[in-house]
């Protein structure tokens, strides 16, 4: 069984105390790897890698990061076809997606930075009348910590450690345990890029153990953070009061709000694809459907015909839509919900039940069928919380300040979807909407300039642009007296 190493100055190393965790593949629950199980001492020579390597590498040219940037995004689109097979086994995830969205992503997020950090440029402020100028540095902070969740693993993984290498930060960072190996795949392409020993470094095992001593670590100067809102809150505790700058990308609770005058076929398709893909394990899913009375019958029809057609199956096989629910405790904490749903007086009129095992191999694999309920208040706790997986629930609503009441209900506010063919409802829910992150007759249309986060209890701060790489520096102005 292969076991996965750390990634520390440059060398692929086991961890201190020797021990290892088992890597389950969720689509048999079965360990088929072994994965560092870390602790304070392996993070503590990763800060001190990083922390060596610091002074060289934030002095290096804009030009010689993007060189380096680009090669390791030339090898991963090399490896694309392994590192797309890779994440579907350790995720559950169909590998088509991971094909077409996760690995590609990866590539985009280190050509997108290693760009980047040939164009940016710092403002100068000429102080007429004072005989002044001033001018405004933005160097890189030092060692930076950056932990990353287990629903896209090599995509959300990139989106932090690219911007950060590109700003001139070395780094210490943690993949989630749940889905370690293309982080672990990434690191042996690091070393081929030429990437200098202790740029990056990453530390494989548990968040309590693992996550929590980056985040304690007083060398590290700042966490950047995608994860739930519970570990976002423990973090953000322990790293305030030693006044680290902060980046937390957290849950939600995403409303899909559907009026009836919208382009229905579109709208049907994207909704589908916004409920399920990835299992629902997608931050930016929609999980509350609220639809125009008008077009509520209709919709429910067609939505769970739609549904109906979903192939829920081998994550591996070309023809699936939904894999496998990445864990046993994920898994059973959706169905838990799904329980409560019932409790609450919700109606499933599609799926709220385990797959049925559709081969020997996968009988003890941790598949949900799509699920779609309604007859649900929007404040029952199953409209409240964050269940995260493939479970949704349809609402039917008569005006447009009540779904706006509804929508912006919860603690969560990262993203929101609204279906309109009218211009000017669009605006003014666009407007009105507690949400970072707004798509007007869309879904998951990313353009990597733009601000990306939530609001509410969905996070602090924005990734994505140059947001991303000023996080990462920290600004001096000078002053200078002509
Ligand atoms: P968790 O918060 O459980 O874990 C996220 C990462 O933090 C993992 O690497 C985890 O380690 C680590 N971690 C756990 N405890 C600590 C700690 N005390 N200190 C430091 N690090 C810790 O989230 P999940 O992995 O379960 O991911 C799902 C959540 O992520 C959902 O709530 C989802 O909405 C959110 N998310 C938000 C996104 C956004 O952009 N806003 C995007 C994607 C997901 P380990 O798992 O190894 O124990």
């Amino acid at each position: 069984m292969d076991h996965l190493q750390n990634y520390i100055g440059g060398k692929l190393v086991s961890p201190v105390s020797g021990e290892y965790l088992g890597n389950f593949d969720p689509s048999t629950g079965a360990v088929y790897s072994l994965i560092p199980d870390s602790d304070e001492r392996d993070v503590e020579s990763a800060v001190q890698a990083a922390s060596a390597a610091f002074s060289e590498w934030s002095s290096t040219s804009a030009e010689v990061r993007h060189d380096i940037l680009m090669r390791l995004a030339a090898l991963i689109e090399r490896d694309l076809e392994p590192l797309a097979l890779a994440e579907s086994v350790d995720q559950g995830k169909p590998v088509s997606l991971a094909r077409m969205v996760d690995i590609p992503r990866a590539v985009a997020n280190f050509k997108f930075y290693a760009t980047a950090a040939m164009h940016t440029a710092n403002e100068s402020h000429d102080s007429v009348g004072q005989n002044a100028i001033n001018y405004t540095l933005r160097q890189p902070l030092g060692v930076v910590g950056c932990i990353s969740p287990w629903n896209l693993p090599l995509y959300l993984f990139t989106w932090k450690v690219a911007p950060a290498i590109a700003a001139g930060c070395t780094v210490v960072a943690k993949p989630s345990e749940v889905t370690p190996m293309t982080a672990y795949l990434l690191s042996k392409l690091c070393i081929e890029a030429g990437l200098p020993a202790g740029v990056l470094n990453i530390v494989h095992g548990l968040g309590p153990k693992v996550g929590s001593a980056i985040v304690a670590h007083k060398d590290v100067k700042a966490i950047s953070f995608t994860g739930g809102t519970k570990t976002g809150e423990e973090i953000a505790r322990v790293a305030a009061p030693m006044f680290k700058k902060l980046s937390l990308e957290l849950g939600g609770k995403n409303p899909n709000i559907i009026f009836a005058d919208c382009n229905y076929e579109e709208m049907l398709a994207t909704t589908v694809r916004s409920s399920f893909s990835n299992q629902g394990e997608i931050c930016l899913c929609g999980s509350r459907i609220f639809v125009e009375r008008p077009l509520y019958e209709r919709f429910k029809r067609d939505f769970i015909e739609r549904v109906s057609a979903l192939k829920v199956g081998d994550p591996l096989a070309a023809d699936t839509d939904v894999g496998a629910i990445v864990s046993k405790q994920h898994f059973d904490k959706i169905m838990s919900y799904i329980e409560l749903a019932k409790a609450e007086g919700g109606t499933i009129l599609k799926g709220g039940i385990q797959h049925s095992a559709f081969s020997i191999q996968h009988s003890k694999g941790w598949f949900i069928e799509p699920t779609v309920i309604e007859g649900l208040p929007h404040d029952c706790r199953t409209n409240q919380e964050e269940i995260f997986g493939p479970v949704v629930t349809i609402m039917p609503f008569d005006a447009e300040d009540e779904v706006l009441g509804f929508a912006n209900s919860v603690r969560y506010g990262l993203s929101a979807t609204v279906w309109t063919e009218s211009l000017s409802r669009a605006h003014r829910v666009a407007a009105k909407l507690e949400s970072g992150i707004v798509w007007i007759n869309c879904w998951l249309l990313r353009d990597l300039r733009t601000p990306f986060g939530g609001m509410k209890e969905s996070g602090v701060g924005r990734e994505g642009g140059f947001e991303a790489l000023r996080f990462f520096t920290e600004e001096k102005n000078v002053c200078i007296r002509i």
